[in-house]
């Protein structure tokens, strides 16, 4: 039974609140980034009965603004956190293997510069040794390049003091997209996720916690035997749902990204390189557009809800960001008139006295509380789908349920190539198909590159329509299979056209409105209001406010 064709219609909704009521569930996840969709896909393919709710958007939390890389995280290897960078290199691996639409080879150029972070011996071995512990494969080893190489390959580089250069693989990908896909590859192995049903209070002992269906107002209860807060960021206001939290707590540190045409920063790889006060920063192309980040500074506001929700970007950001950015690329020139869009996230790393943002460690950690309930934080979205096991041994240990874990060969939605070199004959046999859809060779692999193999059902129904049917059929698909329920959820997390391709929204916004408004009953006003959100979304990705970093 092709299970997700139900649950993930936005139109389904009280069907879905009716069995969260009426079963009792092995498990009840919190939280709808990629933490709780690897759960609950790992729970699901070893046949528990499991529920996940999401208070907002699914990835709609740091799982939408990260920088989009599946990497292994050579940084790390500063920190001498050689176990991290080996895990999440295989990890790396099984995610290309898995969701090879969503998991782009990137190359990566690594500077060397006087006084950078690496010199010429370190990067070489460095490098070597990142190869070696996430297994790259021999075509895709690193390899060293001398300035004049250096240039060749990137000739926007400053050549000033520039003593040459590594050059190594990496993944990009589309966080918000892999975690839909994920939770959507979940539902299909029956787990029962819902968006917009925020956990209110939990009573561990009675089995119960109880929700909030955040589009109608109205509470209901879930049963479970065993709940896990995968609440990212808000990992600790879940916990004190239960009273004081004792032991390890959270630290969040921010994170900024900047995005300008690629017409304005076209550069042919992604850059890796240092900044002036000793971190390192990406500069990352992806189709039309390159994007800048990430800041790493400390977050502190008050800890709430809301300040957690849109920890927003301010000037100091911005400019530090430009200024770095500009030293490494001189004849760029970038100006804070040439960002397009821009986002903030959070990361929710485990406190340790007197480290800075950047030494903090990104491993996870598991806590459990005197009541039993279970908090997972700090990881990587490149490890998630180890994170889960984890958890789900634990939960499975709790339960005394042996099952062991199968997600390493379980192939996401949209994702179902045999090999690579397939996945590259559907992006060529696309082209051809839509010819005379006015997409040029970049779009349509970006539409491969969004909904993977889904691009059938889109593309058949796209014929049906007459005018911009490739948006009609992208907009009905999400409806149908994607539980959107507002127009941010389409275009800054189903399409990412906020980010990447803002420009579009504007044409398109009518059209669309009207295809939700009719299939989610929205009256006049409900789609002004939609729409006013869109606009304020359109201004703040590039409305920066005054303040520190
Ligand atoms: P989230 O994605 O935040 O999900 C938690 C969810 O819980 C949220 O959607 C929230 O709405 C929900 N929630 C909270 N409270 C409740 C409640 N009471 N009821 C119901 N739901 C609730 N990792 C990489 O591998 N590669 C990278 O390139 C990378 N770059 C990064 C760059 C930045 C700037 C940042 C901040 C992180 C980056 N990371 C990267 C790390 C990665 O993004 C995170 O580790 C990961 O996204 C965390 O996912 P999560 O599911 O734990 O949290």
């Amino acid at each position: 039974m092709d299970s997700s064709k139900y649950i993930f219609s936005g139109d389904r909704r009280s069907l879905l609140v009716n069995e969260l009521e009426s079963r009792k569930f092995d498990l009840v996840v919190i939280g709808g980034g990629i933490t709780g969709a690897g759960i609950a896909l790992d729970a699901a393919t070893r046949g528990m009965s499991v529920a996940l709710v999401e208070k907002s958007d699914f990835a709609s939390g740091t799982s939408s603004r990260s920088t989009k890389l599946i990497h292994g995280g050579l940084r790390y290897l500063k920190n001498f956190e050689f176990k991290l960078v080996k895990t999440v290199g295989k990890e790396r691996s099984i995610v290309y293997r898995n969701a090879p639409h969503l998991v782009i080879p990137e190359k990566m150029l690594l500077p060397i510069t006087e006084n950078g972070s690496y010199g010429k011996f370190g990067l070489k071995y460095g490098l070597k040794l990142y190869d070696r512990l996430a297994k790259v494969s021999a075509s895709e080893k690193r390899i060293m390049l001398n300035p004049n190489e250096t240039i060749a390959k990137e000739p926007l580089i400053n050549k000033e003091g520039l003593k040459g250069s590594g050059y190594y693989s990496e993944y990009r990908t589309d966080d918000a997209r892999l975690t839909l896909e994920v939770m959507k590859t979940a539902a299909s192995k029956g787990a029962l996720c819902l968006n917009y049903a925020s956990c209110q209070e939990l009573d561990i002992a009675n089995d119960q916690i109880t929700c909030t269906d955040e589009l109608t107002g109205e509470s209901f209860l879930v049963n479970t035997k065993l709940v896990v807060n995968a609440a990212g960021p808000w990992v600790d206001l879940v916990r004190e749902k239960e009273g004081n939290v004792t032991g390890k707590r959270l630290h969040h540190t921010k994170g900024v990204h900047l995005v300008v045409p690629k017409s304005k920063f076209p550069i042919e790889n992604s850059v890796y390189f240092d900044t002036d006060d000793g971190r390192m920063i990406f500069a990352i192309p992806r189709f039309k557009s390159t994007y800048i980040g990430t800041t790493d500074t400390n977050y502190e506001k008050d800890g709430s809800e809301k300040s957690l929700t849109e920890p927003g970007v301010t000037k100091a950001d911005v400019t530090y960001l430009l200024t770095n950015c500009n030293k490494m690329f001189p004849t760029v020139n970038l100006q804070q008139s040439d960002i397009t869009s821009s986002w903030s996230g959070l990361r929710p790393l485990i406190h340790e006295d007197g480290k800075s943002p950047s030494e903090l460690s990104r491993k996870d950690e598991i806590f459990v509380s005197e009541s039993g309930l279970i908090s997972i934080a700090g990881g990587k979205l490149t490890g998630y789908r180890l994170m889960a096991k984890k958890v789900v041994d634990l939960v499975c240990e709790t339960l005394e349920i042996q099952q062991e874990c199968r997600t390493e060969s379980v192939a996401i939605v949209g994702g179902d190539f045999e090999h690579l070199d397939k996945l590259d004959q559907y992006i060529r046999s696309l082209r051809a198909r839509m010819n005379g859809y006015g997409l040029d060779g970049d779009e349509t692999e970006s539409l491969v590159r969004t909904f993977g193999k889904q691009c059938d059902l889109i593309i058949d129904k796209s014929r049906k329509f007459e005018a911009d049917r490739l948006i009609q059929a992208v907009a009905w698909f999400c409806l149908r299979y994607e539980q959107v329920n507002t127009l941010a959820d389409f275009y800054v997390r189903r399409t990412g056209y906020l980010y990447f391709y803002p420009e579009r929204i504007e044409k398109t916004i009518d059209l669309v409105a009207a295809m939700f408004a009719e299939f989610l009953n929205w009256d006049k006003n409900r789609v002004e209001q939609e729409k006013k959100e869109i606009d304020q979304l359109l201004v703040s990705i590039t409305n920066f406010a005054d303040g520190e970093a």
